[in-house]
């Protein structure tokens, strides 16, 4: 592909940026955000714009009508027992319980409540990753921030909250589970020229949301499976826009994508072609070494 986009392209300056307002997070200003309960009891923050929560409610609703034949090697990726509407809710929910508009304000939300030395449950320590970059001519699709806002706790040893579709939420585990729309979800992130509400933009956004399910997982250096650089050779070199993880959201991507393309009954060969490239982009953020992951959440006590 040669349009440059990323699904958390931005997460560096954001935790950059939680760094630096650090200090104003205590006693701000809070304005309740009431929330949406979907079908499958995902809540969307006030946040998210009225059209956009339609959009991602029929998405959720298609979700659970899914019934897919998918290989065994996908199924051991998710670690689930079918690509069934029912076990594919149980993954999603597991790891995502927020969604939150463009414009919802992680610093006006979230609070420091107190400090903890950090002892999570860690399984293993892993790979050293780093963290996601922002790159101003990548476009993000989605942020996972409850994830984000995990990591910027254990780093800083503080205990955050986080006020959200109407709930104040301890951050205590990258489950968390809030992620955030970003520009490029209902325009970049979709068949071209085609409305946001068709069944195939639907599907492939969903993609995305598993994806950004994947960054609830993981532990020690491995939390989040933040995203490795990608080396000088790669399209996105340079870039933290590559996995070395062969687990990792962007196979979780990959796969997703090639079966939901499935799915897509009655699709037309655009709509068709566009899955495939959107495979092949995930695919290609995949690094030669790759290798299995530990998925277990870490938790603070
Ligand atoms: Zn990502």
């Amino acid at each position: 592909m040669a349009s440059a986009w990323s699904v958390c392209g931005i997460m560096k300056n954001f935790l950059i940026v939680l760094t630096l307002s650090a200090l104003s997070l205590m006693g701000c200003n809070k304005n309740s955000t009431s929330g949406f309960s979907t079908k499958i009891g995902i809540v969307l923050d006030g946040s998210v714009p009225e059209d956009q929560r339609d959009l991602i409610d029929l998405d959720l609703s298609n979700l659970s009508r899914l019934n897919l034949s998918v290989s065994s090697s996908d199924l051991q990726v998710l670690n689930v027992n079918s690509f069934s509407g029912s076990d594919l809710v149980g993954w999603l929910t597991t790891r995502v319980h927020f969604i939150v508009g463009e414009d919802f304000d992680y610093a006006e939300q979230a609070s420091i409540v107190g400090t903890l030395s950090y002892r999570p449950q860690i399984f293993s320590s892993t790979l050293l990753d780093d963290d996601f970059l922002a790159q101003n001519s990548l476009v993000t699709i989605m942020v996972n921030i409850g994830s984000a806002l995990y990591r910027y706790g254990k780093n800083n040893s503080e205990v955050l909250t986080l006020d959200v579709g109407g709930q104040r939420i301890y951050v205590r585990s990258p489950r968390v589970g809030v992620i955030q729309i970003g520009e490029g979800l209902f325009s970049s992130w979709s068949v071209r020229g085609t409305s946001s509400n068709t069944l195939a933009n639907s599907l492939i956004r969903l993609s995305v949301f598993f994806h950004e399910a994947r960054h609830s997982d993981g532990n020690g250096d491995n939390v989040t499976f933040p995203h490795a650089v990608c080396p000088d050779w790669h399209d996105y070199g340079g870039n933290y826009s590559c996995d070395s993880s062969s687990n990792g959201p962007y196979v979780v991507d990959s796969i997703m994508l090639r079966n939901l393309r499935s799915a897509c009954v009655g699709c037309s060969n655009t709509e068709i072609q566009t899955f495939k490239a959107f495979q092949a982009d995930a695919e290609s953020r995949l690094l030669p070494g790759s290798t299995y992951k530990d998925i277990r959440p870490e938790q603070i006590p």
